[in-house]
C-alpha cells in the first residue's frame, strides 16, 4: 500500500494522544488536504499498550468502523504502532531512521503529544519532568523536523496553558519572550533546575512548579524552532504549539472540562486543518492565543 500522507502521534496509547489518532482518522477524509490514503503511526513507549490501542482503534471503535465502511478509497486511513520513548534518545533515533527508510519522500506531520506530570515538587520531580516534557519533546522535534516534506510538513507540540508566562519575574518572562534561540530557552530550563537545587527558585523569580515550567519551555522552544525554520527559508514547514484545554485523562486524575476528543480538536486542526501559512503560534480552542497569559 502506498500512502499520500504520513503522520506521527506520540504518547498515543491513551488520553489525548489516543483521541488525536481517532480524530485524525475521522476528520482526514473531509480535510482539504486529503489527497489519498493516510498512514498514522500511533507511537507509544510501551509496546503492549501501543499494540492494544491500535487494535482497539482498528477493530472496536464504532464511529471509526462506520466511517471506514462509508469511506472512499481516497480517504482510507491506516494506523500502525511504533515504539517511542521520548526520554530515550536511541528510541527517538531508531524511529526517525525507520521513518526515513520507509518514507523517502518525507512525512507530513508529527504531533508531539507525549508528556507527563508528577505529584510533589523536588529536584527529582523537576529533572524527570523537564527531561520528558522539555528535553524529550525538543529531541523528538529535532529528529523529526528534517523528515518533514518541504511543502506542507507540520510539527504540532502539545504544550499547556500552564506554560503561560504570568508566573515568572519580569526579567525571566522577558528572557522567554526574547530568547532568540532554542539554546537560550534550554539555558532557562537549566537555570530553573539549578535554582531548585539550591532551594532558591522563588527568590530567583520562578514558580515552585515543574510541569508549568516544562510547558513554558516547550512553548518557547517550539516558537524558536518555528523562527529557525523560517530563517532557513523553509517557509512550507509549519511549526506550532497548542494547549488542548483542561481534559479528563489519567493526567488530570479524571478532572477537566473537555473530553479527550474535544481536547484533540486543536492539535488535529494544526496537523490537517486549513491554517494558511501560520507558523510559530500558540493555540487553544482552535485559535491563536497569547503566551503571556
Ligand atoms: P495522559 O497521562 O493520559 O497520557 C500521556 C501519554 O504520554 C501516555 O500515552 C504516556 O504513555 C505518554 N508518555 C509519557 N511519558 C512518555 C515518554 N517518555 N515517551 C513517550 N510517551 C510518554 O495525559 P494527557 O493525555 O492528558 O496528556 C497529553 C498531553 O497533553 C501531554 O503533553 C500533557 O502535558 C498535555 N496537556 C494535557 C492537559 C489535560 O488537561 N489533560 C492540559 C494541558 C496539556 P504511558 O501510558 O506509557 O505512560
Amino acid at each position: 500500500m502506498s500512502y499520500a500522507r504520513v503522520g506521527v502521534v506520540t504518547g498515543a496509547n491513551k488520553g489525548i494522544g489516543y483521541a488525536i489518532v481517532r480524530q485524525l482518522a475521522l476528520q482526514y477524509p473531509n480535510s482539504k488536504l486529503n489527497n489519498g490514503p493516510l498512514l498514522i503511526y500511533l507511537a507509544a513507549r510501551d509496546p503492549s499498550r501501543g499494540e492494544t490501542a491500535v487494535s482497539t482503534l482498528t477493530t472496536q471503535d464504532v464511529p471509526l468502523q462506520q466511517a471506514n465502511a462509508l469511506r472512499s478509497l481516497g480517504g482510507l486511513t491506516d494506523i500502525k504502532f511504533h515504539q517511542l520513548d521520548i526520554s530515550q534518545p536511541p528510541s527517538i533515533q531508531s524511529f526517525a531512521e525507520l521513518l526515513r527508510a520507509e518514507h523517502p519522500d518525507g512525512i507530513d506531520f508529527v504531533i508531539n503529544n507525549a508528556g507527563m506530570a508528577m505529584d510533589g515538587f523536588d529536584l527529582n520531580v523537576v529533572k524527570t519532568t523537564l527531561g520528558c516534557n522539555y528535553h524529550g519533546t525538543l529531541a523528538a522535534t529535532r529528529a523529526f523536523l528534517p523528515l518533514l516534506k518541504a511543502e506542507g510538513g507540520r510539527i504540532v507540540n502539545v504544550a499547556s496553558m500552564s506554560g503561560y508566562l504570568n508566573k515568572y519575574s519580569a526579567a525571566i518572562r522577558d528572557r522567554f519572550l526574547n530568547a532568540k534561540s532554542v539554546d537560550n530557552i534550554t539555558k532557562l530550563m537549566d537555570e530553573f533546575t539549578s535554582a531548585v537545587e539550591r532551594g532558591r527558585e522563588k527568590e530567583e523569580g520562578w514558580p515552585s512548579a515543574a510541569y508549568a515550567t516544562s510547558k513554558a519551555g516547550e512553548i518557547g522552544m517550539t516558537l524558536q524552532i518555528a523562527a529557525e525554520v523560517k530563517w532557513e527559508g523553509k517557509n512550507g514547514v509549519l511549526v506550532n504549539a497548542c494547549c488542548p484545554g483542561w481534559v479528563v485523562t489519567d493526567m488530570t486524575k479524571g478532572m477537566g472540562h473537555k473530553t479527550p476528543d474535544q481536547g484533540a480538536q486543536t492539535p488535529v486542526m494544526l496537523a490537517i486543518g486549513d491554517i494558511g501559512e501560520k507558523s510559530g503560534g500558540f493555540w487553544q480552542n482552535e485559535k491563536e492565543i497569547s503566551w503571556t497569559g
